[in-house]
């Protein structure tokens, strides 16, 4: 608004756009070009989204010497066929370095339709109800492209893995939140994951005619939660009733522990027809670096996420395809069998979950009992007590202060939580850290050995 004044007022003084065309014109390009800088460069759609918790708390990690229990992934290889299958991917056939189908590699469209088929309880086409993507998150993203729409509004359950709020604003949706809450617990038991519930009718009230999608997140990142079957019940209850597409985020469905059992709501009645099924190869083999993922559901709602793709990526690289082709061929031999990774795998994670306990629990921190994923959420509700006054912006979250606290003075990185929440519910989550404990044995070692020298600091 001033700079426009100013090149009208510019125009008005006698003799500053009259001095000679050179002069005049020169001027006046330079006032523009001023007031062209002066409107908003990004697209409104990136509005308040460029911050991005893993950039800083990677950034973060890296400063400090620090065991990194913070962003999740693995810190071992994959496992040997894995491994094998992309080495051979790479040297076997030099026509594997060219493009492969825009929708996925054969092999891997036909085996994941294979083998989803028998998971969903589905005849599952490898062309119009498979589509390979880069990661889980391209198949995140296309399918918020492809399905939301300006004005649609879009419930996500929070504490919610934080890219489904920009997602859904860059399609130009309204995000409705409702969050899971913690059931009361006995004096001295060990909270579970399955504590953290949705309020029925809370949820049953985000419901309106402008809902376009729910995202569903099972087994729960950050909280570790299993949907159980009747909660996935009630979802696809709401979801039919009020004709709402259904976003399943299912990228760890291998990691159960216990008893737990992992639940596709896509397999539920009536569930098919209305729901992206989404998964991740990274998150399969341990291999997230590979970022080849997948997006599952009936032709009616592929074929847009086809369309999103086919305008943006169009193809994924071809050998991480091929490998993890040749990976789920494998494991489709061996399910089932205790030589199956998909049953080996758990169990050496849930051995890690209860290290992790184990260990956290002798500093005075509480842990969560993970029922699933890579991931566990700690209470530091303790320590907010007694250490209100950590150092950081007076508005920061004190999970936010909690975490920068901990890399630097006890050397353990960790993720706040309030990182998956919206901004007005961050109050919500600020007592509550999130640990990944898919690490090797000597992280989980070098990890004790911190515990241990914060333990004996905090006698001394
Ligand atoms: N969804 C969830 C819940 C995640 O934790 C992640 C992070 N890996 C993703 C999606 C993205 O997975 P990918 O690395 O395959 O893109
Ligand atoms: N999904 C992983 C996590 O939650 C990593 C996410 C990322 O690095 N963008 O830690």
């Amino acid at each position: 608004m001033a700079l426009g004044r100013l090149v009208r007022s510019a125009a008005l003084i006698p003799g500053l756009l009259g001095q000679g065309k050179k002069a005049g014109t020169s001027t006046i390009r330079c006032l523009h070009q001023t007031l062209a800088m002066a409107k908003q460069l990004q697209s409104r759609r990136l509005n308040g989204i460029d911050k991005n918790p893993w950039v800083e708390y990677t950034q973060l990690a890296a400063e400090y010497d620090v065991v990194n229990l913070g962003q999740g992934f693995p810190d071992f290889a994959p496992p040997d066929f894995a491994v094998e299958a992309f080495q051979r991917a790479i040297s076997e056939d030099f026509m594997l370095n060219q493009y492969t189908k825009a929708f996925g590699y054969p092999p891997l469209t036909k085996i994941l339709a294979h083998f989803f088929g028998k998971l969903l309880g589905q005849d599952m086409d490898p062309q119009s109800n498979v589509l390979v993507t880069v990661g889980a998150y391209g198949a995140l993203f296309y399918t918020f492209q492809a399905l939301v729409d300006e004005g649609d509004e879009v419930i996500i359950i929070e504490p919610f893995f934080d890219c489904y709020e920009p997602m859904t604003l860059m399609a130009g949706g309204r995000p409705v939140f409702v969050s899971l809450k913690p059931s009361p617990v006995q004096d001295g038991e060990v909270t579970s994951s399955s504590h953290w519930q949705l309020d029925p009718v809370e949820l049953a009230s985000k419901f309106t005619p402008r809902t376009k999608a729910l995202v569903l997140n099972t087994p729960h990142n950050p909280l570790g939660k299993v949907f159980s079957r009747s909660e996935l019940e009630l979802v696809a209850s709401l979801c039919q009733k009020h004709d709402t597409i259904c976003i399943s985020d299912e990228v760890y469905q291998w990691l159960v522990f216990d008893s737990c059992e992992h639940v596709s709501i896509a397999s539920l009645p009536g569930m098919w027809e209305r729901t992206v099924t989404i998964g991740s190869a990274g998150k399969t083999f341990s291999a997230t670096g590979w970022k080849v993922g997948w997006a599952l559901g009936p032709d009616r709602l592929l074929k847009h996420v086809r369309t999103v793709h086919l305008n943006s990526i169009y193809h994924c690289p071809t050998q991480a395809q091929v490998a993890v082709a040749r990976s789920f061929e494998r494991e489709m031999q061996h399910f089932g069998q205790p030589s199956s990774y998909f049953s080996s795998f758990p169990q050496t994670v849930q051995h890690n979950r209860d290290h992790m306990i184990h260990s956290l629990q002798s500093v005075g921190l509480r842990p969560i009992k993970s029922q699933g994923s890579y991931f566990m959420v700690v209470d530091i509700s303790d320590f907010k007590k007694k250490m209100p006054d950590l150092p950081g912006a007076p508005d920061e979250a004190f999970d936010r202060r909690f975490v920068k606290w901990l890399m630097k003075n006890k050397g353990l990185a960790a993720i706040p939580v309030s990182v998956f929440a919206s901004s007005s519910h961050q109050k919500e989550f600020d007592h509550l850290i999130r640990f990944c404990f898919v690490k090797k044995e000597s992280t989980l070692k070098a990890m004790d050995e911190r515990l241990l020298k914060w333990r004996e600091e905090t006698r001394a």
